[in-house]
Formats: structure tokens, C-alpha cells, sequence
């Protein structure tokens, strides 16, 4: 069964993609969780980080410098942004098609409380 993002990537369901090449296609999160909200995501339908192997280390990499060059396209990279890989149940992840999200627009509270 094709992944909801496998079909957003082949254009079988509508999305607001802002980038899209070879291996990676970034679009709009349905459901931003700030100013800008995208998804980076791989065109080759890898389920979650565990699922990653030493010949993903391009795939991976190429991901983050896509986030980055986005990060400047919508020109939040001097305020700055954030990155996100959810893994699996306990990382809160929904689609089970790996993905960045790149979250920015806005100041973003910790995630992570200091002691
Ligand atoms: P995660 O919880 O890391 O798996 O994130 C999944 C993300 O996909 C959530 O932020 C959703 O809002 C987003 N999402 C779900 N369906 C769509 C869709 N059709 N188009 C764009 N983003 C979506």
C-alpha cells in the first residue's frame, strides 16, 4: 500500500509543494505548527529513521541541505528554525513515511525543559 506522502509525491493527492527533485519533494504541512511549517520527505518510501542503512547517508544529508536551502527561500534562516525526525509511537510519529519537518517563522518553545 502506497503512504499517503508516496501518493502526495506522485501528485495522486493534492499538496502545496514548494520543492521537488530526484530524491526528495518538500511541501506545506497540512497542519502548520508554525508561520512555516514544510515536510521534507523522500521520493523512495523509507517508514521510519530505523529503516535507514549506510546507503541512505546521501539521502539523509541531501534531505537536511534541502530543509536548509528552504529555511532561506521562505527566509527564516537568520531568526533561525528547527528540524524534526519523529520516530516510531513514543517520537509522536503519524505517517510512517520518514520526514523532516522544518518549523520556523516564529520563536518555538523548548521541547526539551532544562533541569
Ligand atoms: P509526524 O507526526 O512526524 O508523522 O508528522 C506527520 C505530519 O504530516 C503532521 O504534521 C501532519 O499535519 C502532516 N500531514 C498529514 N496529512 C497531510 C497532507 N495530506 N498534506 C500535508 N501534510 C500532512
Amino acid at each position: 500500500m502506497p503512504t499517503l506522502f508516496a501518493k502526495i509525491i506522485r501528485g495522486e493527492i493534492p499538496s502545496d509543494t514548494v520543492y521537488q527533485d530526484d530524491r526528495v519533494t518538500a511541501f506545506r504541512d497540512i497542519n502548520p505548527a508554525a508561520p512555516v511549517h514544510i515536510l521534507i520527505v523522500p521520493n523512495k518510501t523509507i517508514p521510519t529513521v530505523n529503516d535507514l542503512t549506510e546507503e541512505d547517508e546521501a539521502l539523509v544529508g541531501h534531505m537536511v541541505l534541502v530543509a536548509k536551502k528552504l529555511a532561506a527561500q521562505e527566509q527564516i534562516e537568520k531568526n533561525g528554525y528547527r528540524l524534526i525526525i519523529n520516530c516510531n509511537i513514543h517520537g509522536g510519529q503519524e505517517i510512517f513515511h520518514l520526514h523532516i519537518h522544518l518549523l520556523g517563522g516564529k520563536l518555538l518553545r523548548r521541547m526539551v525543559q532544562k533541569r
